[in-house]
């Protein structure tokens, strides 16, 4: 033991340090809020629930199957099942394990259709594993719940465009991606299958008088 070390001990220099430090912090701005009544403004680009996000054409999800999230996708966490109906490809199934995910955001980076993004929600903690087990009608609830609590009529994710990234080289529906609406659109009214014209109610046929012959 060195000489030091005898004096901090015998006057209790560390113990010291630590309740200057105490009392000084006693004196500033507290840092911790009083959650969950107290909220932090959360960070844009903050990587928290998944969702699809609902076009506001059609009022459906914007994936179009491409597979391009599923092969990025570090955690394999993303499946997807796709099947041709009428010579048209359709998503059948897409499937987020969010409990595997590491929240990279490299789906949504890589999306070209912008379809997919990781909100700003972060509150989801669950009781069981399928509740975080996201198919495609969760995903698309997953969006409806964010937008409708969002405080702006517009939302952007930056992980769309990433910063440093040559916006010429993307794809063009990536490139035009501009905000998204987060309040409900009115979807126009679906076309009603054509009703066969009603016919005209038969007229009673007419009595012939017969005149009895005497
Ligand atoms: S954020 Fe990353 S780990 Fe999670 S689903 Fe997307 S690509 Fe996979
Ligand atoms: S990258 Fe986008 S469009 Fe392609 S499969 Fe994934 S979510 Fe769908």
């Amino acid at each position: 033991m060195t000489l030091k070390d005898i004096v901090n001990r015998f006057f209790l220099i560390e113990i010291l340090k630590g309740m200057a430090l105490t009392f000084k912090m006693m004196c500033t701005r507290a840092v911790t809020i009083q959650y969950p009544k107290q909220r932090r403004k959360i960070f844009p680009g903050f990587r928290g629930k998944h969702a699809f996000v609902r076009d506001a054409k059609t009022g459906k999800e914007k994936c179009i199957g491409c597979m391009k999230c599923a092969n990025m996708c570090p955690a394999q966490c993303i499946y997807i099942t796709k099947t041709k109906i009428e010579n048209k490809m359709v998503v059948e199934k897409y499937d987020i394990e969010a409990l595997r995910c590491i929240y990279c955001g490299y789906c949504v980076e890589v999306c070209p259709t912008c379809a997919l993004v990781l909100t700003e929600a972060y509150e989801y903690s669950a009781y069981t594993k399928d509740e975080i087990y996201f198919n495609k009608a969760k995903l698309l609830q997953n969006w409806d719940d964010f937008a409708s609590t969002y405080p702006a009529d517009e939302y952007f994710n930056k992980f769309w465009r990433p910063d440093g990234i040559d916006t010429s080289k993307m794809v063009k529906a990536k490139k035009e991606q501009g905000p998204v609406p987060t309040r409900p659109v009115p979807q126009p009214a679906e076309p009603q299958p054509e009703t066969p014209a009603e016919k005209p109610p038969e007229k009673p046929a007419e009595k012939t008088e017969t005149k009895e012959t005497e």
